[in-house]
């Protein structure tokens, strides 16, 4: 499948990276305001390429995308000293509104892929300026929190994380809510679980790894200035979902007619995505505390989205 990237800056180069290392892309098109850099980064991930899958990476500009499935939308602007994250969230909408109309107009038929933050809003606009069934719309959403989850539950039982079952709900970043209640490995309860392994999941390490999924990004930040290779490779695995329409099991975000009493509103549940795009979305059964937990991040999400028009 051919994939389109929007913004070749550090998230889109990465996912480009993914792409072309696991093979899940069978041609990589970047696209950036900047094309020296679009040209430059495609021909790095190109030199990659001979030691990886077949994988054709080129850059150019919007006309390039034609007969792309997906196109990666990781175009965004950085926050400025002293801006509010209203006003940041106005300035990447206002780039969404330009990306948008040029992306639909030379790929009509792709999959938008969103990636740039705050993604549950950027969603939410994507999906107004472009007039797509929201299905067709996928933000990466909770995808890589997890993933985080997942992995540091397995690492705490000592057990591979492909064997642990565990979903982050809601907003990508502070208001997500960890599953806890529905966790499994194997087809085990987590708690039990942890318990036949002697390795408790007491309150200590429960705080302990709802700390390490939900800080995640604030210390990758203050040690790098920015995330890119976690969320590069859950691009390229929601990529994999639609091009091999594998109807994977994946927690993304897309505009949800109805949580919890909120309308309207793009955040992340789990859901089927395969070639059509998102097929179906599912509801896990929660307890009242986590269900609370996310109607505020669905209220939250929704007041974000209204105060910018959409
Ligand atoms: P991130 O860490 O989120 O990837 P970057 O700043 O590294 O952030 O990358 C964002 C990219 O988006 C930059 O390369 C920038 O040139 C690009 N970009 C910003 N506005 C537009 C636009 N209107 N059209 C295309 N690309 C854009």
């Amino acid at each position: 499948m051919k994939v389109g990237i929007v913004g070749a800056g550090m998230v889109g180069s990465a996912a480009g990276y993914a792409l072309a290392l696991t093979g899940h892309a069978s041609h990589v098109v970047l696209v950036d305001r900047n094309a020296a850099l679009a040209q430059a980064q495609a021909e790095d991930i190109a030199h990659a390429v001979p030691f990886a899958s077949a994988c054709l990476v080129t850059s150019g500009d919007y006309p390039e995308l034609a007969g792309a499935g997906v196109v990666i939308l990781a175009a965004g602007v950085a926050q400025k000293p002293g801006e509010t994250r209203l006003e940041l969230l106005g300035r990447n909408a206002a780039v969404f509104a330009e990306v948008v109309e040029k992306v639909r107009q030379a790929a009509p038929g792709a999959i938008l892929l969103i990636a740039s933050n705050p993604v549950d809003v950027m969603t939410q606009a994507a999906t107004r300026m472009s007039g797509l069934p929201p299905g067709r719309v996928i933000g990466s959403g909770t995808i890589l929190d997890t993933a985080r989850f997942r992995a540091l539950l397995a690492r705490h039982l000592g057990i591979a994380p492909q064997s642990v079952h565990a979903l982050v709900l809601g907003e990508h970043g502070d208001s997500e809510v960890l599953a806890w209640s529905t966790a499994r490995a194997g087809s085990v309860p987590i708690g039990a679980f942890a318990d036949q392994m002697g390795r408790p999941l007491d309150a200590a390490a429960r705080a302990a790894i709802d700390e390490g999924v939900r800080r995640a990004a604030y210390r990758i930040i203050a040690g790098k200035g920015a995330t890119w290779y976690g969320i590069g490779a859950g691009l390229a695995r929601i990529v994999r979902a639609i091009a091999a329409d594998q109807r994977d099991v994946l927690t993304v975000s897309i505009l949800t007619p109805e949580l919890l009493g909120v309308r309207d509103v793009a955040l992340s549940l789990p859901r089927v995505v395969g070639a059509a795009g998102v097929l179906a979305d599912l509801h896990p059964e929660l307890t009242g505390e986590e269900s609370e937990g996310l109607a505020a991040s669905a209220r939250l999400l929704k007041d974000s989205a209204t105060s910018l028009g959409f």
